[in-house]
């Protein structure tokens, strides 16, 4: 083959790669369709990377076997390891990893042009660019990590006067990597880009609170795609560009999604020291101080049992019960019945986007039975009981009637709206925004307090019991 004939059949092999990532995007957009869009876009990597290998730019493929090798096994251990729960410090760790390979793979290229003393502008500008932002993407997703992960304190650390410091310090990159551009050949004053831009990440993160990583992990993934993209260019290969262009806009995407279903703007998760104290639940009253109504198993066996409709309301408090696979036999119990039975998922509800998702998937519970936060709205008053498992913020109606509120204007789940409430918690603690949560203290609401795994077999057994 003509080394034309072979470059289109290479350039022709990435654009049937990139079809199958954006179609592959397309799906992982519903539960439904999940597995497929993760099975085509595994595909799409395959063709990128066997394209990529065959191509004939690379002369040794050693060290390429190796890397493939280590990854690999990495790889599978993490997959079959990894609990569901630890998911978003995983992907924080990969988010990472693929900043900091963007910048290395940028680095190597801006070094092997100063060797051969041609460094274009644009290689220079773009390497540069790609290796600042792999560089703190790395290390602020390994500070999201360790938040996570509780080896670096959870909560928001405020220095004094850290907004100022790290405007300095992104004045500094910028001004040294401008120098850089100009006089490439220096190899100190690269060293100080990519040691500041390490820096800068670990103070872009360090004062952002724990609950607010997965906006701050989705956000760096952003950060990720786009270093990846720009490597993309400073190598000419097409595929990382496509590649890299689609991880840097859903990033974006989903980042947004968050802020919008939090009610916040980005700029209040970077900036607002969100978890830095408890002035948040101060401001709210402190919880249980109201009067509550308490049910037992047995009660909430006997609402249930005869209720014509229930709908499943799963927060945060499921996700560390994992008590998905109860739920789901509690449903069927419900259902055999002849109940309706239906689950209301907030798009934050947990930690990560998708979190109810993909513990019910896990319980193989129907999609067809998953509502979203506008299907399940109108429901609620047409819904006999409402059983709220381990979710607090995303039900607490002071979003929609109390402009006081630090969750106001924040969408919520209309679950006070249901003829009756069963909240299913250990105690009348809050979640994670710290307020109290007015939804308690209804009429028609009961708490059952409690592990929701051990509560909902608990109700499993009542019901079974039940005439
Ligand atoms: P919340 O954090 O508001 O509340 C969870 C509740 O679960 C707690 O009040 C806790 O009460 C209860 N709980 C904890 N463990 C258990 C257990 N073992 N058994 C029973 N209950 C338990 O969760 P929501 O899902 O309602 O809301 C998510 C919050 O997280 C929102 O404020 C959202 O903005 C935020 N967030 C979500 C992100 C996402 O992507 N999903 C990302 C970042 C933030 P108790 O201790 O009394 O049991």
């Amino acid at each position: 083959m003509s080394d034309q004939g072979f470059l289109d059949l290479i350039n022709g092999l990435y654009i049937v790669a990139a079809i199958l990532f954006i179609l592959g995007l397309k799906y992982l957009g519903s539960p439904r369709t999940a597995r497929k869009g993760n099975r085509l876009s595994a595909l799409g990597m395959l063709i990128a990377i066997v394209a990529t290998l065959v191509s004939r730019d690379i002369i040794e493929y050693e060290w390429i076997a190796i890397g493939i090798a280590i990854g690999a096994v990495i790889g599978i251990v993490i997959a079959r390891t990894v609990k569901m729960t630890a998911m978003p410090q995983m992907v924080a760790v990969l988010n990472g990893f693929g900043g900091a390979a963007s910048a290395l793979v940028a680095a190597a290229e801006l070094i092997r042009s100063v060797d051969l003393g041609d460094v274009p502008l644009d290689v220079a500008i773009i390497a540069l660019f790609s290796t600042v932002l792999g560089a703190l993407t790395l290390t602020g997703s390994l500070i999201a990590f360790g938040k996570l992960q509780g080896i670096v304190t959870s909560r928001a650390v405020l220095l004094p006067l850290r907004n100022v410091v790290n405007a300095l310090i992104l004045i500094a990159i910028i001004g040294l990597s401008a120098w850089l551009v100009v006089e490439p050949n220096q190899p100190e004053i690269f060293l100080a880009v990519g040691l500041l831009s390490v820096l800068l990440g670990v103070l872009l993160v360090i004062p952002i609170g724990g609950a607010d990583m997965p906006v701050v992990i989705s956000l760096l993934n952003s950060y990720s795609g786009i270093a990846a993209a720009a490597a993309g260019v400073v190598l000419q290969n097409n595929i990382l560009i496509i590649a890299g262009a689609l991880v840097g806009a859903s990033g974006l995407i989903l980042t947004r999604i968050m802020t919008k279903a939090m009610n916040r703007s980005l700029a209040n998760v970077i900036f607002g020291g969100f978890g830095a104290t408890a002035t948040v639940a101060d401001a709210a009253g402190t919880p249980g101080e109201r009067p509550y109504r308490s049910a037992t198993a047995e009660d909430v066996a006997m609402i249930l049992g005869y209720s014509q409709s229930v709908m499943f309301v799963p927060g945060y408090g499921l996700a560390v019960a994992q008590a998905q696979h109860a739920v789901k036999e509690l449903a069927g119990l419900l259902q055999d019945r002849g109940i309706s039975v239906k689950y209301a998922i907030h798009p934050v509800a947990g930690r990560m986007p998708g979190h109810m998702n993909v513990l019910l998937a896990e319980a193989d519970v129907p999609y067809e039975q998953l509502l979203d936060l506008d299907q399940s709205n109108p429901e609620f008053v047409r819904t006999d009981v409402a059983v709220v498992i381990g979710a607090n913020d995303v039900t607490n109606p002071a979003a929609r009637t109390d402009p006081e509120s630090p969750i106001y204007g924040m969408p919520i789940l209309d679950v006070d709206k249901a003829r009756a409430v069963i909240v299913l918690k250990r105690s009348m603690a809050t979640g994670f925004s710290g307020i109290d949560n007015d939804l308690f203290y209804l009429d028609n609401t009961s708490m059952f307090f409690g592990d929701a795994k051990s509560s909902v077999s608990d109700l499993v057994t009542e019901l079974r019991q039940l005439d």
